[in-house]
């Protein structure tokens, strides 16, 4: 492969990864309108951050921990149930890399609005 073919596909691949990013908060973003109780907020235990059960529409969030970074991890599971722990994680870096401050503004307030606390 020539230099500038690998860097063509490098090119191609970051734009890949720019754009799934983007499609993952956008989902999210959508998912937090269209579900208005999907969010618990309580105190997890076992240093847990979240948590997600797959076919559950209910992400539950540890709200004393950081809670945009795991929305968006949780809501990788949710998205893509198949997928292993170790590729959430790396989607959640490629997520949490390009995410904008208007991005995170949407989020929060959507967010906002949806958020239940736990009543156990
Ligand atoms: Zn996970």
């Amino acid at each position: 492969m020539t230099q500038q073919s690998s860097n063509k596909k490098h090119k191609n691949k970051n734009r890949e990864r720019k754009n799934e990013a983007y499609s993952i908060t956008s989902k999210l973003y959508h998912f937090l309108q269209s579900h208005p109780d999907s969010i618990i907020f309580k105190k997890l235990s076992g240093g847990k951050t979240g948590d997600y059960t797959t076919g559950d529409d209910e992400i539950r969030l540890d709200y004393r921990k950081e809670i945009i970074p795991t929305l968006i991890h949780e809501f990788i599971h949710h998205l893509y149930p198949a997928l292993c722990e170790s590729k959430v994680i790396a989607k959640e870096i490629h997520v949490m890399a390009i995410i904008s401050p208007r991005q995170c503004i949407n989020i929060l307030r959507a967010l906002a609005s949806c958020v239940q606390i736990s009543r156990n």
